[in-house]
């Protein structure tokens, strides 16, 4: 008879019946309702102070003072007016969460009466107690407190949260002294940086009137459902949001469809409520219902300006995860949450153009937009093989190390896949002659037309970690948590780099009197020459092609986030940085600060909850079903019978190794060495190993011991029953 825990868990469930939503209404009517958009601003400012704001968001600097008052009079009217009492000035700290300081627009007065009020000031800057957010230590040697600066180019909008409704204002967290403490700061950066170089580089290809250049960014974000009520059976999805013990489910095995044919369909509603909320934030998602795993979906959000996607990338994290609160459901974001089976990523995929120019990575259809392409494109491979080293530091968690690399997903080693075609081009390129145009013989930069690139999905490398898709790079080695900020920082300021080399290269010759086509055709060789190593189309999960990259490409293979972190300290990544104006020497070291410290917070924590589920759940429930083993066997021997004993002694040898694993693991959380970089070795290296050892002994046990004992819900409950 069934009786522990897991089992009334697995009762529940099956009790659960799809939490009731409302319709979502049409579109239109919903869509970006509780944004404060650009068109309801129009609406309700004086036309000057509608002009300043936009002129803000378009050019960037400070919002006039006044303006700052009417648009904050504005913006609290339309807040209040849909009932909301409280105002939050949102902004994105270092640990890939989002971080909100709710204040009143209550203001008491002397008659004792109160009114609601919200100045330009308010509005414009905020002072959270920010001490608690992890900083790098740039604060013990600044200031005490940051503060908080609407970033005008991201809309404000009302979030529904415990206090009701509440005013969300999307801000930067600068410290006194100005050092960013925050995710948005350097991407705002990065992309003025950018758009600095690529001006540059446009303008002597002869354009004129160039638009501001901004990156977009369009990311994919996988995520699985696991029913709420394993939570308190499962310490370690709880607290650590991985499975740290499981064996792997049997195969073949129908336990879903007929015992919980409701449960799809509780997915569902969940889907569309998501989807619901999201248009309400003007966040233009579309979900996909593409299960790679059991009990694993993915939504992507139309592309959008890099910065505002990103804001909305957290808002889809925030909403899922409590969405699926009120479904039953809890939202894993982590990377890598059932050993064995699938793994979640972030597919970040990223373009840059402008409104004069259109999308810069798009080959275009002319001999000059080709070129101008050419010279973009090859930028960025300059960039990738230059910096990739830096491009797999700023995917490096804990999380996310299980992922990459592990056959599922793009190796640690960054290469760039270009398509066959487009590959080919660079290859003529390098050689010296460009062979068939359109026209037929040689081609010329500048008077043929490329031909048509492949946009179609099946001709994708899936195993590249960085590949062009026809008019844009996807960056797939993102974790499913993480921020795409920092990614996008360094994608943003490594293209800036070479965009100021192929622009400064470009002076040079043409100073020279170098005709345009024939300057950018030698920039375009230099830069295959120099940098075609990373350029690669085959297997990336091949060990082969490991082996070679390092030992033949002279790419670097940065296993895990204890070898991958470093690299924000190299002297050529900070001087890349410092040099864009992007992060400061003493802003880049707090972040390494901040990541290894996270890295090796996440490591110990699952070590030490290894620790403590062995010990209080496994073990005892194993012990228990020992001694019935042993008195059924001395109950059958007494009755003459001779049964076999095999069972008992395999598992009283999981056991022990059980109890020898978790001392060993215990002796090593108690010598962790100092200094940041040994201690994250110590994680990797030496933590990680014993808890594998462990979890084998006790994923042993979990296939030896009586069903009904067994005190974790299993991979099977957790996957296929939803
Ligand atoms: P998949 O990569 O799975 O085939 P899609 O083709 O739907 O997926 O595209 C994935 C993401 O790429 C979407 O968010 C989409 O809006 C985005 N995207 C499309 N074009 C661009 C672009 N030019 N720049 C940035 N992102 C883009
Ligand atoms: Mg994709």
């Amino acid at each position: 008879m069934p009786s522990s825990e897991r089992f009334a868990a697995l009762q529940s469930i099956q009790r659960r019946k799809p939490t009731a939503v409302e319709p979502t209404p049409a579109l239109e009517k919903i869509w970006a309702s509780d944004v404060f958009t650009l068109g309801k601003m129009k609406a309700a400012l004086p036309k000057d102070a509608f002009k300043s704001i936009q002129r803000t968001i378009r050019e960037g600097g400070k919002l006039d003072a006044s303006v700052a008052d009417v648009v904050a009079q504005a913006m609290k009217e339309w807040a209040t007016s849909r009932g909301a009492l409280y105002y939050a000035h949102v902004f994105y700290p270092l640990t890939n969460l989002t971080a909100e300081k709710h204040d009143g627009f209550i203001a008491p007065q002397s008659d004792g009466s109160a009114i609601t009020e919200f100045t330009g000031k308010l509005l414009v800057q905020g002072e959270p107690d920010g001490s608690s957010f992890p900083n790098g230590g740039i604060r013990s040697t600044f200031e005490a407190r940051g503060y908080t600066a609407w970033d005008v180019t991201s809309p404000a909008f009302l979030m529904p949260t415990p206090n009701g409704l509440t005013l969300c204002i999307p801000t930067v967290f600068v410290s006194w002294t100005g050092e960013a403490l925050d995710k948005k700061t350097p991407l705002l950066r990065s992309n003025a940086a950018m758009n600095q170089q690529a001006q540059r580089l446009l303008k002597l290809l002869g354009n004129k009137e160039i638009a501001p250049v901004n990156s977009s960014c369009g990311a994919e974000q996988e995520y699985f459902l696991v029913d709420n009520a394993y939570l308190g059976l499962r310490p370690d999805l709880l607290l650590a949001g991985r499975t740290l013990f499981g064996a792997p489910p049997a195969k073949g095995q129908q336990f879903d469809d007929h015992y919980f044919g409701a449960i799809p369909e509780r997915v569902q509603v969940f889907m569309q409520d998501v989807e619901h909320q999201l248009y309400r934030l003007g966040v233009p998602a579309k979900t996909r219902h593409n299960e790679v795993a059991p009990g694993q979906f993915e939504i992507a959000p139309v592309y959008e300006a890099a910065n505002v996607a990103t804001d909305h990338q957290q808002l889809i994290m925030t909403v899922l995860k409590s969405t699926a609160k009120k479904h039953g459901f809890t939202c894993l974001l982590h990377e890598k949450p059932f050993a064995g089976v699938n793994g979640s990523g972030k597919h970040v995929n990223w373009s840059i153009g402008s409104s004069s120019h259109g999308n810069l990575l798009d080959p275009g259809h002319t001999p000059h937009d080709n070129m101008q392409f050419l010279l973009f494109c090859g930028a960025v491979i300059r960039g990738v093989h230059k910096y990739g080293s830096l491009l797999r530091s700023v995917v490096a968690t804990a999380g996310n190390d299980h992922r990459l690399g592990a056959n599922e997903a793009p190796p640690a080693i960054i290469s760039i896949y270009l398509g066959s075609q487009l590959e080919d081009v660079y290859n003529q390129i390098r050689d010296g002659e460009l062979k068939g145009s359109a026209s037929g013989g040689v081609m010329q930069l500048g008077v043929d037309t490329l031909p048509e690139f492949p946009k179609d999905p099946g001709d994708r490398n899936r195993t590249s970690p960085f590949a062009f898709t026809g008019n844009r790079f996807e960056f797939r080695a993102v974790g499913s948590g993480q921020s795409v900020a920092g990614p996008l920082v360094a994608m943003n300021t490594i293209l800036a780099d070479s965009l100021s080399w192929v622009a400064d290269q470009l002076e040079a010759r043409l100073g020279g009197g170098e005709p345009i086509e024939s300057a950018a055709f030698a920039v375009l060789k230099q830069i295959t020459q120099e940098h075609g190593a990373v350029i690669f189309g085959g297997d990336g999960y091949s060990s082969e092609w490991h082996e070679k990259a390092v030992r033949e490409r002279g790419l670097e293979n940065l296993r895990t986030s204890a070898d991958a972190l470093p690299v924000l300290r190299r002297p050529e990544v900070r001087d890349l940085f410092a040099r864009h104006g992007v992060l400061s020497p003493v802003e880049l070291e707090s972040r390494y600060e901040v990541y290894a410290e996270q890295y090796v917070l996440a490591i110990e924590v699952e070590a030490k909850l290894s620790l403590r589920i062995a010990r209080t759940q496994v073990y005892p429930a194993v012990t228990a079903y020992l001694g019935d083993l042993a008195g059924s066997l001395q109950e059958q021997e007494a009755i003459g019978l001779s049964p076999s004993r095999a069972i008992a002694q395999e598992i009283a040898g999981f056991a022990q190794q059980l109890l020898d694993k978790t001392a060993a693991l215990e002796a090593a959380l108690g010598s962790a060495p100092h200094g940041s970089e040994a201690h994250m070795a110590h994680c990797a290296n030496t933590l990680l190993p014993l808890m594998g050892e462990l979890r084998a002994a006790v994923d042993g046990l979990e296939s030896l011991v009586d069903d009904n004992a067994w005190p974790l819900p299993t991979y099977q409950e957790m996957l296929f029953i939803r």
